[in-house]
């Protein structure tokens, strides 16, 4: 397959890549506060890995393809906790890409981001208030799918998204985790943002960064 340099999902993924990669020793520093330090170095891996095999991803077949193809290099690229989870997402976010059609493109890719998250929330069992990524995914998948029905343009919504997801991972600074290497430590993660959640910002804004002008 081939992906063009100036597709918008390959530079979308790109950007997500470049942001991880550039923000790997916060996550990591994030991680080793209330987990096990993995985080950083995990998801700049997958990005790397990412960044390498884009350009080969089957951009003719479509999004979900794309996603698809995405899904599979962070499944190898990705260890832990987030490898799997991202890999459900990226697969939950293409099936509803192809279930919905390109037609309204912020209609499918709101719904691409609901699905995602319901994908995560399924496999690992987290609902919110839980302290992990769901804290910043659901609000995200919620506040886009409600700009659009209120009418907003697809790049406000998905800046509705972002800011959603920024509350919700503020939020996960303040609670013990239910779930999670985070959860045996009780009180001494308060004061800490979730990195999965802060991780969740740092995409999503990215991803809206790449949306051409
Ligand atoms: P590990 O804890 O296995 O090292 P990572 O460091 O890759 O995993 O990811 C840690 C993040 O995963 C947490 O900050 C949290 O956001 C998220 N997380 C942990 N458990 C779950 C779960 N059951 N469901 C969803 N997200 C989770
Ligand atoms: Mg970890
Ligand atoms: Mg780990």
């Amino acid at each position: 397959g081939t992906l063009p340099a100036g597709d918008p999902v390959r530079r979308a993924l790109e950007a997500v890549a470049e942001t991880l990669v550039a923000h790997r020793d916060e996550l990591t520093d994030l991680d080793r506060e209330v987990g096990d330090g993995d985080m950083g170095i995990s998801l700049a891996r997958g990005a790397a890995a990412v960044l390498a095999e884009c350009p080969e991803y089957p951009g003719e077949q479509g999004p979900a393809a794309v996603l698809r193809a995405t899904s599979a290099t962070v499944r190898r690229s990705i260890g832990g906790t987030s490898g799997p989870l991202y890999a459900i997402l990226l697969l939950r976010a293409a099936a509803a890409l192809e279930e919905t059609g390109l037609d309204d493109p912020a209609r499918a890719w709101s719904a691409a981001l609901r699905a995602g998250t319901d994908g995560v929330r399924e496999v690992g069992g987290a609902e919110v208030g839980d302290r992990t990524m769901v804290d910043a995914l659901a609000p995200a998948a919620e506040a886009m799918a409600a700009a659009l029905r209120d009418g907003a343009s697809g790049r406000d919504a998905l800046a509705a998204a972002v800011d959603a997801a920024r509350n919700g991972a503020q939020g996960t600074t303040a609670i013990r985790a239910r779930l999670g290497r985070s959860s045996y430590l009780g009180d001494r993660v308060i004061g800490h943002p979730d990195p999965g959640a802060r991780a969740v910002v740092l995409w999503l804004s990215s991803v809206a960064s790449s949306l051409p002008a």
